[in-house]
């Protein structure tokens, strides 16, 4: 084929992608596009993602090519450019939310209107959504028996980096958001910086993963954000860690990303439907959540979670099941007020695993004991002992001595600024 459009999406980089390798290797000339989408609002993310376009950008013109750039409509851009370009075909990652999906299918109708190759390839996951099915059923329900066909299923090879990225001429490769000057959150986008946070973390991080993972103050991979935008590639991330001292640990978090993942394929209205539905009403409080969202809970662990949400756009796994526990079932909020606001502020927030996450924690989802309440006193001294996350997040905190700095009520003095608990002590322990 003379030229191939690949339409990147949540696919932004150059390892193992491959859309990009097929047409490299399939097509005299590739034109790798992305199209800033205004319906879109990617809020807090905006600059992790101005980031990674920056990045990828300069590693295909590393291959001699670019990165081209439209801003509109993605389906109407991608056709746009294909008949500038002469393109004989528009190829692409499938995802796997019903928006994306629905994108999909627009695509494949106007490339079939205008006799356009369209292609769809997997890499968003290590085994694609819908391969593993169990007998009698269309995906599955429950993490363990998916995780045993999971681990037994087999993985594709991780693809090298295209050798060349050959452009068409002539074609205008357009101007690209700049992140801000004081970008939003705790990392910063882009390959580069997904390939060598995956480095260090193989090198110092993987080995003591299963002691430290559910520790506040312990320390994860931090892959998730670059997982959620494409920088690095799960498959490679797999391949990389699993024969790894601390690797199956670590592996058995990675097939939760794809347990979500074939989740929210078979039941697209993850985002909005309860998967297991609940008669109990939940409750119409919206002062207790913007005390939720706000930090100002007057439950230190929960506070620490919330505040570091809004100062990082990142929280660790083990807040935001306790965070997400305190709303749903303490405060008797909605999950859907939760993924929200957890979809405002976190860099990582993707619909399979923010909205699976949310309906596991409220009972409303996967968890195969709905009706577990996390305790969030006994919760904090678990996952922050030494009330070092506390202190860190929560500064009018920062003084008080031992454990009490998750309990302030028991301590003599009032501090000042920080409020009471808004449940009383007998629900908090
Ligand atoms: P690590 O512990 O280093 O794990 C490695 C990778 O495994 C992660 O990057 C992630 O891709 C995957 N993983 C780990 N735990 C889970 C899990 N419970 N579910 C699915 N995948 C997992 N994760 C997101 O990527 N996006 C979200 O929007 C999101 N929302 C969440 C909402 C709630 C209420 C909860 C309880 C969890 C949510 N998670 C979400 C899952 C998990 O908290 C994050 O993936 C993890 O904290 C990311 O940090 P890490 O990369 O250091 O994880």
């Amino acid at each position: 084929m003379e030229t191939v459009i690949v339409l990147l999406t949540r696919d932004l980089r150059v390892h193992d992608n491959p859309a990009l390798a097929e047409a490299c290797e399939q097509a005299r000339h590739v034109v790798p596009l992305f199209v800033v989408d205004p319906a879109i609002e990617p809020r807090h993310r905006a600059d992790f993602l101005y980031a990674a376009l920056h990045d990828l950008r300069g590693r295909l013109r590393e291959l001699g090519g670019d990165l081209v750039v439209r801003h509109g409509e993605p389906v109407a851009e991608a056709i746009k450019l294909a008949r500038q370009v002469e393109a004989g075909g528009i190829w692409a990652a499938a995802d796997v939310s019903a928006f994306a999906r629905r994108r999909e299918e627009r695509l494949a109708d106007a490339c079939a209107g205008e006799r356009l190759d369209f292609r769809l390839f997997q890499g968003l996951t290590v085994v694609p959504p819908g391969d593993l099915v169990p007998i009698g059923g269309d995906h599955y329900r429950v993490f363990t028996p998916y995780w045993r066909a999971w681990s037994q299923a087999p993985k594709r090879r991780v693809l090298d980096p295209p050798a060349q990225v050959r452009l068409p001429a002539k074609v205008a490769t357009g101007s690209l958001p700049e992140p801000s000057r004081n970008p939003f959150g705790l990392l910063k986008g882009g390959e580069t910086e997904g390939r060598r946070h995956l480095d260090e973390w193989l090198r110092g991080g993987l080995a003591g993963y299963a002691e430290g993972r559910d520790l506040a103050a312990g320390r994860t991979s931090m892959l998730s954000p670059y997982l959620r935008f494409g920088c690095v590639s799960p498959i490679e991330v797999v391949a990389r860690s699993a024969d790894r001292p601390g690797g199956e640990e670590y592996v058995r978090q990675l097939c939760w990303r794809d347990f979500y993942y074939q989740v929210a394929h078979a039941f697209p209205e993850l985002p909005r439907r309860d998967y297991r539905p609940r008669r109990a009403k939940w409750e119409d409080d919206e002062e207790a959540a913007e005390a939720w969202r706000q930090g100002m809970t007057g439950v230190p662990i929960v506070d620490a979670g919330m505040r570091q949400l809004r100062a990082e756009g990142w929280m660790h796994n083990r807040l935001r099941m306790i965070v997400g526990s305190f709303l749903t079932k303490r405060l008797g909020v909605d999950w859907r007020v939760g993924a929200d606001h957890f979809n405002d502020l976190l860099l990582d927030a993707d619909i399979p695993n923010n909205c699976g996450n949310w309906q596991w924690v409220a009972g409303t989802g996967n968890d195969t004991r709905p009706n577990r309440v996390l305790n969030p006193l006994r919760q904090a001294k678990k996952v922050d002992p030494d009330g070092e996350c506390v202190r860190r997040y929560v500064p009018e905190l920062a003084d008080l001595p031992g454990s009490v700095v998750h309990e302030p009520w028991r301590h003599p003095a009032r501090v000042p600024g920080y409020p009471a608990p808004m449940l009383n002590e007998r629900l908090l322990s």
